[in-house]
């Protein structure tokens, strides 16, 4: 058996937004600022997936912008409310410690630049609580930026009551919806959201595209110098294709939407009970205000890295956030914002399930992990300490 359970670092593209590119680049190929005919029905082609997309988020076509992924959206929305808060003499920001890294670098570079940052504490839970953000929110705040689901232990943040505090406050809101685009119910209108960040690859669209919210009236920056496209706030030639795409992926994923997620989060439930009867495990983040696809776990006394290689042996692509695979000398971040010591959160497993997945393929998932967790602890010396007693269980 075949699974793919890593649906939160890129997903498959669907056949529908395969299909809806190709005319993009064999038959209406112009570039959009061209006058000519073939130019004009790209130009239209990217209009109507902007007010699509608009639609599908509660918001108008001009508070669309198109960037190369979510990376560029976080940046951009970043950077633009921080000069807008410079202009202002507010230098302060509010965000949480377990945000993406296109978030939590770009804060870094604006500390450099003067900036104060206050992150907020993330619960055990994997939450943030809304009254926690009001209270770090100042005077010189001119920004809160809390992500909307976290990538990796795909908790949901009460962002409608985040936002309701910061538009009361008057402080500009953004958060980076990636992860939520597509697979929960987004309306920036009713959750009070300035910015928002999105991108294709995580809801069946193609890689290296994304999209900016911004309410009207909020300036934005461009990183980018160049031609006029995107009102002057984003040069460069639209990627037609890409984007006629992405609009048609986030059409189908929200149609889907009901039926799929049901689907998912039953799969969901049943492999976190599975797991959980593996003794000395613990799930990581809040057992229902999550992700319908995402499971994320720690198993004692084993190292991710290995897991990962093993589950590969058998056909099933998942995800770590132990050192080895995070690229740096510690486990994620994430993992140790919601206070997870080095040790356990070495031995962590993220799954995260696709749309199609089926109760067989669960129970492959649970007889799987066990097989390869016992396996791992069976010469692991770590737990030979801990089942010796030389060392104290933490789960
Ligand atoms: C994937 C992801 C990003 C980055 O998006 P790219 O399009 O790959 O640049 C940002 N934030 C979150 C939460 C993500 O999951």
């Amino acid at each position: 058996m075949r699974i793919y359970a890593d649906n939160a670092a890129t997903t498959k593209m669907s056949r529908r937004a395969i299909d809806a590119m190709i005319p993009y680049m064999e038959e209406a190929y112009g570039n959009p600022s061209s006058l000519y005919e073939l130019g004009q029905q790209a130009k239209e082609a990217i209009e109507t997936a902007r007010a699509d997309i608009a639609r599908l988020i509660h918001a108008n076509p001009q508070e669309i912008t198109f960037t190369s992924g979510g990376s560029e959206a976080d940046n951009q929305a970043l950077l633009s409310a921080a000069a807008r808060g410079k202009r202002e003499g507010k230098m302060h920001i509010v965000s949480s410690a377990f945000e993406h890294h296109a978030i939590l670098h770009t804060l870094k570079k604006l500390e450099q630049e003067g900036f104060r940052v206050t992150l907020a504490d993330v619960h055990e839970d994997g939450l943030i609580r809304p009254e926690e953000v009001e209270e770090a929110i100042t005077e010189d705040t001119c920004l809160v930026t809390i992500m909307y689901a976290n990538n990796e232990i795909g908790t949901i943040q009460p962002v409608g009551e985040i936002g309701k505090i910061c538009r009361e406050k008057g402080v500009l809101f953004h958060t980076d919806a990636v992860q939520a685009m597509g697979h929960l119910p987004v309306d920036v209108e009713k959750d009070n959201i300035d910015m928002l960040s999105a991108s294709a690859h995580k809801f069946h669209g193609p890689k290296g595209c994304g999209f900016l919210y911004v309410k009207k009236g909020i300036p934005l920056r461009n990183l980018i110098e160049g031609g006029a496209q995107e009102r002057g706030k984003r040069a460069g030639t639209e990627n037609v294709p890409a984007i006629v795409s992405m609009a048609e992926a986030l059409k189908e994923t929200v149609e889907g939407q009901a039926e799929n997620t049901a689907r998912q989060r039953e799969q969901r439930d049943r492999l976190i009970e599975g797991l959980s009867s593996i003794e000395h495990s613990a799930l990581n983040g809040d057992a229902s205000k999550r992700l319908p696809g995402n499971v994320n776990f720690c198993f004692e006394g084993i190292e991710g890295e290995s897991l990962l290689l093993l589950l590969d042996d058998k056909g099933i692509s998942a995800s770590s956030g132990s050192a080895c695979t995070s690229g740096s000398l510690d486990p994620s971040h994430v993992l140790l914002a919601i206070g997870r010591v080095h040790d356990v959160a070495h031995g962590s497993l993220r799954l995260t399930l696709g749309e199609d997945i089926t109760a067989e393929e669960t129970d492959y998932l649970i007889a799987s992990v066990r097989e390869v967790v016992t396996y791992l602890r069976s010469f692991s010396p770590i737990w030979r300490d801990l089942t010796e007693g030389k060392k104290p269980f933490i789960l």
